[in-house]
């Protein structure tokens, strides 16, 4: 009973997509300030209506799913109860959704099949192929070559046009397509020089970029996402939006998420580079990659810090699915309402009192069990959620072997001791009791002198790193468990 799977030219669709949509997409060029996106039931808190190029893409993905779900019937239809089937695959228009890798460990950034972000575009489009008169390739090609040929071309518009990574997608333009969207993209040019200041000083335009959006928007046109609702926050380093899960391959994900837009503006990055440059687990990538590899390695931290904590039962979000750049991980808060977070959590004092000890048990944990210095923690990164205190944005965070590890969990114990004690929480201990509490180490604190006291953790650091070297262990091997042995320092030598 084998089942043979070969392809054949399915039978026509019902209806030539790809007149509708050259016609609906010439006019929906004209009219798109009035559609803007919540027609595809996606409000990505950021109308950019500017850029009608990508939600002419997102329009051709819609289409193609729909010619795509044709297709299924047809082939449904076609094989019957028949033993030997015949696939209709090849004609699909909207491929699997690319990166199948959504399992906690898998890496995401290795995938360079259809990366949007690769430094140098193909050029699949041989000059000649439509050099002179434009018009006159419409009838000489198929429809899908030139279609993918026109889409090779978008990427020769002029810079400031966002082309989005249809590039990656073989996304097919027809020609009369191609040619409006030229048309408006050199009046886009002109009318964009002068808008062009402005924008720059516009955050909304800037809180993700067309490619993040059109990446959102594939989420969503795949299932992954119900829908985007909203920005939740907007930092330097991140953009954070609540969105509705979907599902993947059959299995559901919770009702309410967040999708962590790492940011690919680099600039506030390069201060972070110590983090990450020095972790032993990223060394050995972080000096191979571009940087917007580099973005994503930080997306790829948050998710492993996170699997670590969650194992050692720390409350905090439950990665649901990477891709590239975004992170999506549980929602915490009710019906859209995200939690507080400790600084804006109107606690009263015997809250004030648990929330601390919840605190110094979370850090202990932390440090003994997930081998980790979260390295940003304060009031600002734990939410007050159900009577308990999650902890979030683990982006950054380290082991205690990171050559600046132990300064870095000083400066969390300082935080947190600050926090709690102007709260009035009695219990609260002092920044260098805390620091010995949490790693077990017990630096001598009788002279409250800090600057000896960070003298002495630097020292730690300075001989584990020499006896690390000395045993001539540059590099762990990160497991998918991902979790090393805890660090053994002895203190007293
Ligand atoms: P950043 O590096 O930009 O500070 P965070 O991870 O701290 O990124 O997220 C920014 C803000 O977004 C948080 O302060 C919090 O208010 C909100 N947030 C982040 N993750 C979640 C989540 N899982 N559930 C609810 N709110 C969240
Ligand atoms: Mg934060």
């Amino acid at each position: 009973s084998a089942s043979v799977s070969f392809a054949v030219a399915p039978a026509a669709p019902a209806c030539s997509l790809a007149d509708v949509m050259s016609e609906q997409l010439a006019r929906h060029i004209t009219t798109v300030c009035v559609c803007g996106y919540t027609t595809w039931g996606v409000d990505l808190a950021v109308p950019d209506t500017a850029s009608d190029l990508m939600l002419a893409q997102m329009l051709q993905m819609q289409f193609d799913r729909e010619y795509d779900d044709q297709l299924r019937r047809e082939e449904k239809k076609f094989n019957g109860d028949s033993k030997v089937s015949i696939s209709f695959e090849n004609y699909l228009k909207v491929h699997p959704y690319e990166d199948s890798d959504s399992s906690e460990d898998e890496v995401d950034w290795q995938d360079t099949r259809d990366d949007p972000y690769r430094a140098e575009k193909p050029q699949t489009t041989p000059r000649k192929g439509f050099a002179g008169k434009g018009k006159n390739i419409t009838t000489k090609h198929d429809e899908v070559n030139c279609g993918r040929k026109n889409t090779a071309r978008m990427d020769k518009f002029a810079p400031e046009v966002h082309v989005g990574d249809g590039l990656g997608m073989d996304l097919k333009l027809s020609n009369q397509v191609f040619n409006s969207l030229k048309q408006h993209c050199y009046t886009e040019q002109k009318r964009s020089a002068k808008l062009h200041e402005k924008k720059e000083h516009s955050t909304a335009e800037q809180a993700v970029d067309p490619r993040t959006r059109l990446l959102m928007y594939k989420m969503v046109n795949s299932g992954l996402l119900e829908n985007i609702n909203g920005c939740i926050s907007t930092g330097k380093e991140s953009v954070v939006f609540h969105a509705n899960g979907g599902s993947l391959e059959e299995q559901p994900f919770p009702d309410e998420v967040v999708l962590k837009v790492f940011k690919t503006t680099l600039n506030e990055f390069r201060n972070r580079d110590r983090y990450i440059k020095d972790d032993y687990r990223f060394k050995e990538r972080f000096s191979k990659l571009n940087p917007r590899k580099i973005i994503r390695l930080w997306a790829e931290k948050e998710m492993h810090n996170l699997a670590r904590m969650k194992k050692a039962e720390i409350p905090c979000p439950e990665v649901v699915v990477l891709k590239k750049h975004i992170l999506v991980m549980s929602f915490i808060g009710k019906d859209h309402v995200p939690a507080p977070k400790l600084k804006d959590a109107m606690l009263g004092s015997e809250d004030l009192k648990n929330a601390y000890y919840q605190v110094l048990h979370m850090m202990r944990q932390l440090y003994q069990e997930c081998n980790l210095v979260h390295a940003d923690l304060s009031e600002y990164n734990m939410l007050w959620h159900e009577g308990k205190v999650w902890l979030i944005d683990v982006s950054q965070s380290v082991e205690p072997t990171h050559p600046h590890g132990l300064e870095f969990l000083f400066r969390d114990c300082r935080n947190v001791s600050t926090f709690f004690q102007k709260k009035g929480v009695g219990e609260a201990m002092n920044v260098y009791d805390l620091f010995n509490t949490v790693t077990g180490l017990h630096i001598p604190v009788d002279t409250e002198d800090e600057a000896a006291f960070i003298a002495e953790i630097v020292a730690l650091e300075k001989r584990n790193e020499d006896h690390v070297q000395k045993r001539g262990k540059k590099t762990f091997p990160v497991t998918s468990e991902d979790s090393g042995p805890p660090l053994q320092l002895d203190a007293d030598d």
